[in-house]
């Protein structure tokens, strides 16, 4: 580890350049911002209503088709992996990309005009430290197509990775420490490439307007064809690094470990931060061990029992950790896999049933309403749930975070609440739920 904290950095001033789009083939300027500490790398869409930011972090990673694709709402951006690898590997902890498209232009396939950018910027420290996740055991993550990426224990961030083609044309490996020097001189000059039969469709279908020999690198069976000759005679797995760089930055800590990677893509790489990511999450938990806040701080354990008769298995709710106005509260849940649940839901592939978390998000609404009554002597009980949607697996491990709102209560007889489950930063599951009031 090393001794002396290092400091979150963020660009100097805003510097921007115009080049083309690659799936539109239309301009598109980018402009970086400074950005406060702790913001991250966020995507500003200037050219949209209201100029819509999207976090740049795997929750809101949509797809991984040859490029990688970010989203929050309705609003996307697109190939955001080039960019993102520059910052994170030129030290930019917090910065605003600001681009007038839905994707960064493409510059020659390679980081360099981001690396480019980021010098005309300048990068400058900020007063907090740097957030680091530290690999302490070796994870790993496998796909069907041969993809394997394994992340072990090191006080350094190093890739050591190899890439082959059809019939292990083109096979390469190189392993580096990862540091702004090395970036820029042995990774960022590295260009996208791609396999004739791959594209052809794709241009034939005219989704990729901006693309040509100016900005990718062509394999046509043997043959390698581009604009200006390679750059290096391992130029494919520098760019394999490239891409390795871009998606991990999705993770919102830096890294010290070491991603051996074999045969890698955009999707075994979202897979790799997306598991760390969650370990991350799972650590916080575990480190952070909140104090209990008691009276309109929040509830204890104990003081939730009062409330609520339910008892192990069915207690859904371990605490409730916030009250925001009358109206409003946030519970948690810590689920284990010695939920009894997880015993034959299913074997070998625990998942928390969606029914638990709408009894989760009931208990929580209860608990909310009792509040607002005043008085335990009259009981909810649970009339309807309108609008549920379960968006994502919650697995032994998880800490659910519960949002319940009172949307209506009319009289004192019924009561609606919206309510959420949040693991990771991502919602869960959400739904509508009615309840009335009888006397105990
Ligand atoms: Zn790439």
């Amino acid at each position: 580890m090393p001794s002396t904290p290092e400091f979150q950095q963020t660009v100097g001033k805003v510097a921007g350049f115009t080049g083309t789009a690659l799936h539109t083939g239309e301009k598109v300027t980018l402009r970086l911002h400074p950005a406060p500490v702790d913001h991250g790398i966020k995507f500003k869409r200037k050219d949209l209503q209201d100029e819509p930011t999207i976090d740049s972090k795997i929750e809101n990673l949509k797809t991984v088709e040859r490029a990688t694709t970010i989203g929050e709402g309705s609003v996307r951006v697109h190939t955001v992996e080039h960019v993102l690898a520059a910052l994170w590997a030129m030290g930019v902890d917090n910065a605003i990309v600001e681009m007038d498209a839905n994707e960064p232009p493409i510059g020659d396939g390679s980081a360099q005009a981001y690396v480019d950018l980021i010098r005309k910027a300048d990068v400058v420290a900020q007063e907090e430290p740097r957030k680091f996740f530290d690999a302490r055991e070796t994870m790993h993550v496998e796909s069907k197509t041969g993809a394997l990426l394994v992340l072990l224990p090191d006080d350094k961030f190093r890739i050591s990775c190899t890439q082959a083609g059809p019939n292990n044309q083109f096979a390469q490996f190189l392993s580096m420490e990862v540091t702004p020097a090395a970036f820029e001189r042995e990774i960022a000059p590295a260009r996208t490439f791609v396999y004739y039969e791959d594209v052809k469709p794709l241009m034939d279908k005219n989704l990729i307007k901006g693309g040509s020999l100016e900005n990718a690198i062509v394999v046509r069976g043997e043959v390698v064809l581009s604009k200006e000759p390679l750059r290096f005679p391992d130029e494919f797995v520098r760019h394999k690094i490239l891409d390795i760089i871009g998606d991990l930055a999705l993770v919102g800590r830096r890294i010290r470990g070491h991603v051996v990677a074999v045969k890698p893509g955009h999707a075994s790489n979202a897979d790799l931060a997306r598991l760390v990511a969650r370990e991350q999450t799972r650590r916080s938990a575990v480190a952070v061990s909140r104090p209990i806040p008691s009276g309109d701080g929040g509830l204890d354990t104990d003081q939730v029992m009062q409330i609520l008769p339910h008892r192990f298995p069915f207690l859904m709710v371990d605490r409730i950790i916030s009250f925001d106005t009358e109206t409003k509260c946030v519970g948690v849940k810590t689920v284990t896999i010695n939920e009894p649940f997880f015993q034959g839901h299913f074997p070998g592939h625990p998942v928390m049933p969606g029914v638990m978390q709408v009894e989760a998000m009931a208990q929580v609404a209860s608990i909310l309403l009792f509040k607002l009554a005043k008085t335990t002597s009259r009981i909810g009980y649970f009339m309807s749930a309108d609008e549920v949607k379960f968006r994502k697996p919650v697995l032994p491990g998880d800490t659910i975070f519960i949002h319940a709102e009172l949307i209506r209560s009319r009289g004192d007889r019924m009561a609606k609440a919206r309510c959420h489950c949040v693991v990771n930063d991502a919602i869960v599951s959400e739904a509508e739920l009615m309840f009335t009031f009888l006397d105990k």
